[in-house]
């Protein structure tokens, strides 16, 4: 049959090296097309439960409150904004909390979106934005912090559209030392398994992400994960959440019976990607290399990927073409050697650059020798565009 075959070269040749969705392991594909469950299932349930067991240890925490939701890194906004933020009274189309000051540190496109999403719940929202391929300075957030009471700060740790990475345990020192109540919320989509993320030492309180990038399994998953502190603020707001399904008066208590071994049911969660994911998170928290040599690994492979910048992602490039060639120039080359980058996605520049990925099997899995495939197909694509320019 001609669709299984295609399938079967895609699978063999092509190489994605966007920022996510990455490659991903055959074994977790396997997973993937475990056979249809019951998502009530006694065999299902300790599935669900590793998962959430193994975030917490991606995130070196012990007490933190995952929720897994089917759905996009997206739908991490939308939690943020509907529990945390402001209430609304569906009864009267109020808001019952209004005014609430949330404080978005921009370093690229997915700041923007994450302001447009708090926006959305009735947050007040302020920005600060750093110059293009910067982050936010300290002393910038030191003065808004210390100008206005803000329940809650946001940040891109990777800002997927610039490649910038912000120190995520210098922003909740410097949260918690002037406004120690603001919740600290960390946009980790583009960086959870690939940069180090200490949750319970650096004291955050959300951390939001997605199965397709550094954790190596398909997309169609939301994990945000919250502090005690957060869990508190929502358990004591007077109103109800500003969303019926990303509500966490519905998940909360879905997710503390997954995980002690009962069925619970609010909507039918991805069966066969959680036994994906778990496979993945199998491979990350408990086989080889560690988490630590993980990280290592990352940082290793961003170095060998043109850019030399202090805040440079480990997971993620920012390319910007060289002189006198374009999208069309290179891109359509490297497609060719079955090589898939990602195009420009910040406003100002978006046509000036281009962007890779370089997260999990690609970097740790040596064997497969996805980096020099990558960099070779770069150098060869570099030089033949040049060529026919001269
Ligand atoms: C990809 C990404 C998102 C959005 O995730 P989706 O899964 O595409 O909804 C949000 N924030 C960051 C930093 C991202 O990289």
């Amino acid at each position: 049959m001609s669709s299984s075959k295609d399938f079967k070269q895609i699978i063999n040749i092509l190489l994605l090296v966007i920022p996510g969705p990455i490659e991903v392991a055959d074994d977790v594909l396997y997973a993937n097309a475990h056979p249809s469950m019951s998502h009530v299932s006694a065999e299902f349930i300790p599935v669900f439960g590793d998962c959430i067991r193994y975030i917490r240890k991606v995130l070196f925490t012990e007490t933190a409150q995952p929720f897994l939701i089917a759905g996009s890194g997206t739908l991490g906004w939308d939690q943020v904004g509907a529990n945390l933020v402001v209430g609304y009274d569906a009864l009267t189309d109020r808001l019952l909390e209004p005014g609430e000051k949330a404080l978005v540190l921009h370093s690229g496109y997915f700041g923007d979106s994450f302001a447009d999403a708090l926006n959305t719940y009735g947050a007040e929202v302020d920005q600060i934005k750093a110059p293009l391929g910067m982050a936010v300075l300290e002393a910038e957030l030191e003065n808004s912090l210390m100008a206005k009471k803000y329940k809650i700060v946001t940040f891109t740790h990777v800002d997927t559209s610039t490649g910038v990475l912000s120190n995520a345990k210098r922003i909740a020192e410097t949260v918690r030392r002037i406004s120690p109540e603001t919740l600290v919320v960390l946009d980790g989509v583009c960086s959870v398994a690939s940069e180090e993320i200490r949750f319970d030492d650096w004291d955050i309180d959300i951390v939001m992400t997605a199965t397709q990038k550094g954790l190596g399994t398909p997309p169609g998953l939301s994990i945000v994960v919250a502090s005690k502190r957060a869990l508190d603020v929502f358990l004591n707001r007077q109103s109800t959440p500003g969303s019926y399904y990303a509500s966490w008066k519905k998940w909360l208590h879905i997710m503390q019976a997954y995980e002690q071994g009962k069925a619970a049911y609010f909507a039918t969660p991805p069966v066969n990607l959680i036994y994906a994911f778990r496979e993945s998170l199998n491979r990350i928290v408990n086989g080889s290399p560690s988490l630590e040599e993980r990280f290592r690994l990352h940082r290793e492979a961003s170095k060998k990927v043109p850019l030399d910048d202090n805040f440079a992602a480990n997971g993620m490039t920012a390319v910007y073409y060289p002189e006198n060639l374009a999208a069309g120039d290179l891109l359509p080359r490297l497609a060719s050697r079955n090589v898939v980058v990602a195009g420009g996605l910040h406003t100002e520049i978006k046509d000036k650059y281009f962007r890779i990925g370089h997260m999990g099997i690609t970097v740790v899995d040596s064997h497969r020798g996805d980096l020099d495939t990558l960099i070779k197909a770069l150098k060869e694509s570099i030089t033949e565009a040049q060529a026919s320019k001269a």
